[in-house]
């Protein structure tokens, strides 16, 4: 998981996203279907540019495993990280929305309020990570406090950090880097997996 920088909401978002999530809040309170959110699609600024101003925080990487969710194995999603069915009022906050792939979208509702979000400031890779090599997994850094230590665990939990094949993704996309001309470190996956394999 990178550090992401949060550039400023889009304007017509953050006109509109108190009236949307109260809106979504009465609906999903009568339906309690997930299903029926909507991001507005209709309306002439819509998910597309939001899907276009969160990609361009993370590069068009996974907010939370840095694979390119672009592509017929990993389709891209927007993942509210506090989920919209218990945060609803926060469905359409800026700084509640990612930039997320198929398979860590595989959180569905779960939360808690200790998983590591990747842009709060103090959020930083080592300060709760450690890589296994051999393996490719993510590990909580035990140098670190228990604290952050938990926090590691649950966010390697939730977002199935282990799961799904991706350490074995990690190592090969590394190998192919080791073998490549090391263009720009942008167009890899796993970013932090290479930056720190090298
Ligand atoms: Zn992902």
């Amino acid at each position: 998981m990178n550090k992401i920088e949060r550039t400023p909401a889009p304007q017509w978002l953050e006109k509109k996203w108190e009236e949307w999530g109260k809106r979504w809040a009465q609906r999903y309170a009568k339906t309690q279907l997930g299903s029926s959110f909507t991001w507005y699609t209709n309306q002439k600024k819509s998910r597309p540019e939001l899907v276009e101003k969160l990609a361009a925080m993370t590069k068009n990487h996974c907010s939370f495993c840095d694979a390119f969710p672009m592509g017929r194995r990993i389709p891209y999603t927007i993942e509210h990280f506090r989920p919209k069915t218990k945060f609803p009022l926060l469905a359409y906050k800026w700084n509640n929305l990612f930039l997320c792939c198929g398979l860590c979208q595989q959180k569905g509702d779960a939360f808690d309020e200790q998983l590591l979000k990747p842009d709060e400031d103090e959020y930083h890779f080592d300060h709760y990570f450690v890589i296994n090599w051999d393996s490719g997994e993510l590990m909580p850094n035990e140098g670190q406090s228990a604290d952050n230590q938990m926090r590691a665990q649950i966010t390697i939990q939730l977002y199935r950090l282990n799961a799904n094949g991706k350490p074995e993704d990690r190592l090969e996309e590394l190998n192919r880097w080791l073998d490549s001309a090391k263009p720009n470190i942008d167009e890899w996956a796993y970013r932090f997996f290479i930056e720190r394999g090298v």
